[in-house]
């Protein structure tokens, strides 16, 4: 009725139950100061895919075959917390990589190269499966082997088994390393047993397929022996890759380095990456400046199976997305362009559809009102915190949980967050890196607790802080 009679002030007739065009809607928005989104339905268009042209190329190079050659394995080292991951990967990197030279950047760029009776390998710097399953998420396999490393005082546990999984999924072939073979405490045979019992990894000795090789990441035992069964089952692999043409590459880690500006570590998987070469990487693109190899030496070029900074960008990519080489400016601007635009067009349809949720709280809005994303790692643990934070409310202040779930905190919470004001809790869970940069991005409140009262605590001081009387 107000909004008839206030038209009809102005010299406009609207009727009740009459439809609203988009452009009446928003003239009605605007003349209320209503901050207020209109989700116009779509319809559901066909999307045009900005890189096929690229995967298109590489595809048929693959089904054709003629021009792969050989490459080094890119190998990652996942396990258990505490069970040696990080010595060993050390240990190589120390004994294997020569010095860097002189002036060179002592920074390490995520992946190093080793040689062994002649033959390169590559190893990604950060063990775990996590950056190799996200990667996989974001179209890149960068992991040619994976090698398993298990404690022999420990066993195969709980991070074991998910490794192994992560893996399996993605077909990759396994070495197990057993670990800590100099401790008094050792028990490798246990452990093969383990190996058996829990993962069906049954090793060669026994009869079954899979290298199971007893090291000390400590001492140094048998890391030679590791890194021949590494070479060998590559060797049976057939891993491969273009040495020529368009380059594809995995990131590994991004960052924004004080001299550099924004870099990207990548691994090469095809084709030769050239200083002047244009690049894109998602929505950004840029122009290799430099490239700086895993000795912190300055090249000219990488080739398949290198790491190797990236400096050139024009703001930082997604770490772990995948990295293409384009012919020229215009077509990196073309591909980057389109692409964001279906990333923008993507986000608006995602906080559309929480809209309406929002409305409806708004309805309520008389009262002063907190709202909380909750995630924890267990029903059991929600049910707890729920009841802990239902006896919070008062009169005054109502606590509006607005989403809860078991899980990680992920860039859906954030957006939900994003859309409706609300701060999010985590209970035994961390946020990912995603939802991470998202909130930043955002400037939504991530908090994380793994005792209940301090959550509980907090949450009265904030309370409090809503009742204080502004000044
Ligand atoms: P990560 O969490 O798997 O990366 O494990 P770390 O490499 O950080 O190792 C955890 C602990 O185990 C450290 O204190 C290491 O010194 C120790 N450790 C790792 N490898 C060996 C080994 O071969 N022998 C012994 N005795 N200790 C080891």
């Amino acid at each position: 009725n107000r909004i008839i009679q206030d038209f009809f002030m102005k010299g406009e007739v609207l009727k009740p139950g009459q439809t609203l065009n988009l452009q009446l809607a928003k003239k009605i928005a605007k003349m209320y100061d209503a901050k207020i989104s209109f989700d116009v339905e779509e319809k559901e268009e066909v999307r045009e895919n900005p890189l096929e042209e690229i995967e298109r190329y590489f595809e048929q190079k693959y089904s054709e075959g003629k021009d792969l050659v050989e490459r080094p394995p890119i190998v990652t080292v996942m396990g258990h917390v505490d069970h040696g991951k990080t010595t060993l990967l050390d240990f190589i990197r120390k004994t294997r990589v020569a010095e860097r030279e002189e002036g060179g950047i002592t920074q390490s760029i995520g992946a190093y190269q080793v040689e062994t009776n002649g033959k390169i390998i590559t190893f990604i710097d950060t063990p775990g499966h996590e950056i190799f399953t996200e990667m996989r998420a974001r179209g890149a396999q960068a992991t040619d082997i994976a090698v398993l490393v298990v404690a022999a005082d420990d066993g195969v546990m709980p991070q074991t088994v998910e490794a192994y999984n992560h893996a399996k999924s993605a077909n990759v072939p396994i070495i197990v390393a057993i670990n800590k073979i100099d401790k008094p405490n050792a028990n490798v045979e246990k452990t093969k047993q383990e190996l058996v019992n829990k993962l069906n990894l049954i090793p060669e000795e026994w009869g079954g397929d899979t290298i199971v090789v007893p090291i000390s990441a400590k001492k140094g035992q048998n890391v030679d022996t590791l890194l021949e069964m590494i070479l060998l089952v590559a060797e049976m692999q057939e891993i491969k890759g273009l040495p020529n043409g368009p380059v594809r590459a995995v990131i590994i880690e991004t960052k924004l380095d004080r001299g550099f500006g924004p870099v990207a570590n990548v691994i090469i998987k095809d084709g030769k990456l050239k200083v002047g070469d244009y690049v894109i990487s998602g929505k950004v693109m840029g122009k290799v400046k430099a490239l700086v190899n895993d000795k912190g030496q300055r090249i000219k070029e990488a080739g398949p199976s290198t790491p190797v900074m990236v400096v050139g960008f024009e703001e930082l990519p997604n770490s772990h997305g995948v990295v293409y080489t384009v012919k020229s400016l215009e077509k990196a601007r073309e591909i980057t362009g389109k692409i964001a635009e279906q990333e923008q067009k993507e986000l608006k349809r995602k906080r559309h559809m929480k809209l309406e949720e929002i409305l409806k709280m708004m309805e309520e809005s008389e009262k002063k009102e907190l709202k909380l994303i909750l995630k924890a790692d267990t029903q059991g643990s929600m049910i707890a915190l729920k009841g802990a934070i239902n006896k919070l409310q008062s009169e005054e202040i109502k606590i509006n949980i607005i989403h809860s779930g078991v899980g990680a905190i992920t860039s859906s919470d954030v957006m939900l967050a994003t859309a409706s004001d609300a701060i999010i809790l985590g209970f035994r869970v961390k946020a990912d890196g995603k939802a991470r940069k998202m909130a930043e991005a955002e400037g939504i409140q991530i908090k994380t607790y793994s005792i209940v009262y301090k959550l509980i605590e907090d949450l009265k001081a904030a309370l409090e802080g809503m009742l204080e009387p502004e000044e």
